[in-house]
């Protein structure tokens, strides 16, 4: 399985910054330790062209020229310098390379970072700068259309389990019927203003494992009875864990490990691409937040060998 990789760019944040930026380097040192399965690569940048399909030219210009106004830079929660620039664009990169890999025939692909789903068309928000799953799904359709000749549109699900609710991405696919949108989140958890997505799930705060999979399990019901996807995106956060600082949620290990299982098998049952990104994750102690991680790759690779041994 391929996975794609950007933490090289590391963006300086003045010391005390909360954002954990070093969860990435150490997913993927460990990635590379103890999961050989998993085909780590340098994310490629993704262009001007590739995010003009679903940003605005002003907001681009505006993030590679480093012209952004404070107040902008302050809703993102980055100060811009060209390394946060770089790093933005590699990171749309990854899903794109890890959406290209899974429907290339791999089945599975992966970012080790992205799932910024706070970033609308026009502006970032909360730690995300462009949308990448966004950019994924209209590059993906484009390229479907141009190499299959095909009439009707490639339909792209994205199952957002991160923690905090998908506001960008569900905004930038309000009035697209060719993009399915479900965010599962908690209630009472950032962004405050919410934006509509296809479907939503409100969890209480508390939430443990036996709820959190039953709400899951009637939403991919839904899913399936209003949307027939070619492709599906799923944002793997590891917020809603119990040691979070920010999720408020109380899933365990074994409650991520299966939910991420649940949304694995439902892609690999309907042979549905299924590339994953890894979203939030703020543990009080950060190797929780890269175990919850990890846990997601190993499962993962069992899928990948399904998909391996179904083409053999
Ligand atoms: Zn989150």
């Amino acid at each position: 399985m391929q996975a794609f990789y950007a933490d090289h760019f590391v963006l300086p944040l003045p010391s005390g910054h909360r954002f954990p930026m070093a969860k990435y380097a150490r997913l993927r040192e460990r990635l590379a330790a103890e999961l050989p399965g998993v085909q780590l690569a340098q994310a490629m940048p993704a262009s001007d062209g590739e995010l003009a399909l679903v940003h605005t030219p002003a907001y681009i210009d505006a993030i590679s020229r480093g012209s952004l106004s404070a107040a902008a830079q302050r809703e993102i929660g980055f100060p811009w310098s060209p390394a946060m620039a770089e790093r933005a664009r590699r990171s749309v990169g990854a899903t794109l390379q890890a959406c290209r890999s899974a429907m290339a025939g791999a089945g599975l692909a992966a970012n080790l970072a992205g799932g910024t789903h706070h970033a609308y068309a026009d502006k970032g928000s909360g730690f995300c700068v462009f949308n990448d799953f966004a950019v994924a799904a209209r590059l993906m359709q484009a390229e479907h259309a141009r190499m299959h000749r095909a009439r009707e549109a490639l339909r792209v699900a994205i199952i957002d389990l991160d923690v905090h609710q998908g506001n960008g991405t569900a905004h930038i696919f309000a009035s697209d019927p060719s993009v399915f949108t479900l965010s599962l989140h908690g209630a009472k958890n950032f962004p405050f203003r919410k934006e509509p997505s296809d479907l939503d799930v409100e969890l209480p705060d508390g939430c443990a494992d036996t709820e959190y999979l039953e709400a899951l399990e009637q939403a991919l019901g839904e899913l399936e009875r209003r949307f027939e996807p070619g492709l599906v995106l799923y944002l793997a956060g590891a917020d809603p864990h119990e040691g979070d600082r920010l999720g408020r949620l109380k899933l365990s290990f074994d409650g991520l490990e299966a939910r991420d299982r649940r949304v694995m098998d439902w892609a690999w049952r309907r042979r549905l691409p299924l590339a994953f990104a890894m979203g939030g994750g703020y543990g009080h102690d950060l190797d929780d937040t890269v175990q919850v991680q990890i846990n997601t790759y190993r499962t993962a690779l069992e899928y990948v060998g399904h998909w391996h041994n179904a083409a053999a």
